[in-house]
């Protein structure tokens, strides 16, 4: 049984997450102690339980403290079956985490899998759909697998309501990615409005192309069809030769669309002028899949900037269930490379 404590490193849900994954993938037991324990509201919320049950699910898993608020943890993973699965969170949690969690167990099997989850699909601190689908599963499908997600409607905190479809076909094998140079983005810039005016998303596009001084051109305001309450999310993708980076920001009541925009084109303008392909939130989700592409036998390295916490974490906890080394690298410009292999 491997003993982790939930609050090392990051202390959040990804610490659940990556352990669950992992744990169907090699079979191997384990038990978190102080769940998110660096949060405020510590102990499993309901995106986090929804991870809990959905792992169970898919590999019939013995599991003890799958209950809200609970901060122990206990999973045995049994044989993972793929099929057809259904997910609903029950409240606005994202719906990209979880599919993130039961993922990588789904494309270790023979066969084809399809999964819809239901709940947030524009969160803060989360993954947004549009970096799945853009940035997440081109480089996932690059190693192997062909994945493809589907936005069914749209969901937003606090009213949820969200919902997206994976259709998981898992490759003959694994195949590690080589990300070291990015060359020329090419950007677009999209703001997501719900129930809510469309001149904030206008006030956003317009904010980040004026101040970046990108064409107006290349920029669309997306207004909800039959929105299940009120969001607001503007994202600045940037198209490469390897990767397409999205970054985001979520509208907040009380917070101007000017500076929800200008905050995102900060984060946008840092990763350009790193020059490096791999921004710090892929960073973090690629080393998951980097890491059963190397206990597969194949290596990934990837350029990335300063390692987050997130980062971190996970590297630490993919050390205790698979034997593939990690190695970063720092260059004098604060960038890193990361390699994970066998
Ligand atoms: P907690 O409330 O415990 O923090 P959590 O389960 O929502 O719970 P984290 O453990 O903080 O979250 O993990 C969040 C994940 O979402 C990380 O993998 C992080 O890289 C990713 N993420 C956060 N913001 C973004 C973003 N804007 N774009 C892409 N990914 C993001």
């Amino acid at each position: 049984m491997i003993t982790i404590d939930g609050s090392q490193g990051e202390g959040g849900g990804q610490v659940i997450r990556t352990s669950l994954a992992l744990s169907m993938i090699t079979g191997k037991a384990f038990e978190v102690r102080n769940v998110r324990g660096r949060r405020k509201n510590a102990g499993l919320a309901r995106q986090h339980l929804t991870c809990v049950l959905a792992a169970k699910k898919i590999c019939g898993a013995e599991v003890v403290g799958a209950q809200l608020k609970s901060s122990h943890i206990k999973f045995e993973p049994g044989t993972i079956v793929p099929g057809e699965y259904h997910f609903p969170i029950g409240t606005a949690g994202s719906t990209s985490l979880v599919a993130q969690t039961v993922l990588p167990a789904l494309l270790t099997c023979e066969t084809a899998s399809q999964v819809t989850v239901e709940g947030g699909t524009h969160n803060r601190m989360a993954p947004p759909f549009d970096f799945l689908k853009l940035t997440y599963l081109p480089l996932l499908n690059q190693m192997g697998p062909t994945v493809e997600a589907t936005l069914d409607s749209y969901g937003f905190y606090p009213a949820g309501g969200g919902k997206i479809s994976l259709q998981i076909q898992p490759g003959q094998r694994w195949k590690g990615l080589k990300l070291l140079e990015r060359g020329t983005a090419k950007p677009f810039v999209k703001a997501i409005v719900s129930d809510l005016p469309e001149t904030i998303g206008e006030r956003e596009c317009s904010t980040i192309c004026r101040k970046a001084n990108w064409p107006r051109k290349d920029s669309e305001v997306v207004t909800v069809e039959k929105p299940r309450g009120p969001g607001n999310v503007v994202l600045i993708q940037l198209a490469s030769k390897e990767v397409t980076e999205v970054f985001s920001g979520v509208g907040e009541v009380g917070i101007r669309a000017e500076q929800v925009a200008r905050k995102v084109l900060k984060a946008a303008r840092n990763y350009l002028g790193a020059e490096v392909p791999v921004g710090p939130h892929l960073a973090d989700q690629l080393m998951l899949p980097a890491a059963i592409a190397a206990m597969k036998g194949e290596a990934t390295v990837f350029k990335t900037m300063a390692l987050t916490q997130h980062s971190q974490t996970h590297v630490d906890i993919i050390s205790r269930f698979l034997d593939v080394k990690i190695e970063t690298k720092e260059s004098g410009d604060s960038n890193v490379e990361v390699q994970i292999s066998p």
